[in-house]
């Protein structure tokens, strides 16, 4: 299935730190699925996106946000998804209208909010639902 990841407030808490269970979250989502960035940090290629979680991220997670894909998209993240497709959507502060438009898709539970603050395990019990 298609993944469409978020990093800031699901791989990366507020406060800049990895997340708990992050890297059971992304094992699951590259060796199980076809995992793709749906960042700010992400608009078409990996160059940014990739340094920036090298930066943060300890080495044996490398791989694995190696093996994301880019997506490309302007102003609404849903531009980046493939409605033709099933997939799942991660993301801690979609805009109302992105909620809207995938609510005329019929495909508002697709998408899976992470609320870190709230339940610190948010990647842990997501991992059931994938
Ligand atoms: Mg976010």
């Amino acid at each position: 299935m298609n993944l469409y990841i978020d990093i800031d407030g699901v791989l990366l808490t507020k406060q800049g730190q990895p997340s708990p269970h992050l890297k059971e979250f992304l094992i699951e989502a590259t060796t199980k699925h076809n995992p793709f960035w749906l960042t700010t940090h992400c608009k078409g290629d990996l160059l940014h996106v990739t340094s920036h979680l090298k930066r943060i991220l300890p080495q044996d997670l490398w791989e694995y946000i190696e093996k994301i894909k880019p997506t490309n998209w302007d102003v609404l993240k849903t531009d980046g998804i493939n409605f033709d497709q099933d997939f799942r959507w991660f993301d801690d502060a979609p805009m109302e209208s992105e909620k809207k438009l995938l609510q005329e898709k019929g495909v508002l539970d697709k998408l899976i909010l992470i609320d870190l603050k709230n339940n610190p395990d948010s990647l842990k019990d997501v991992l059931l639902k994938i």
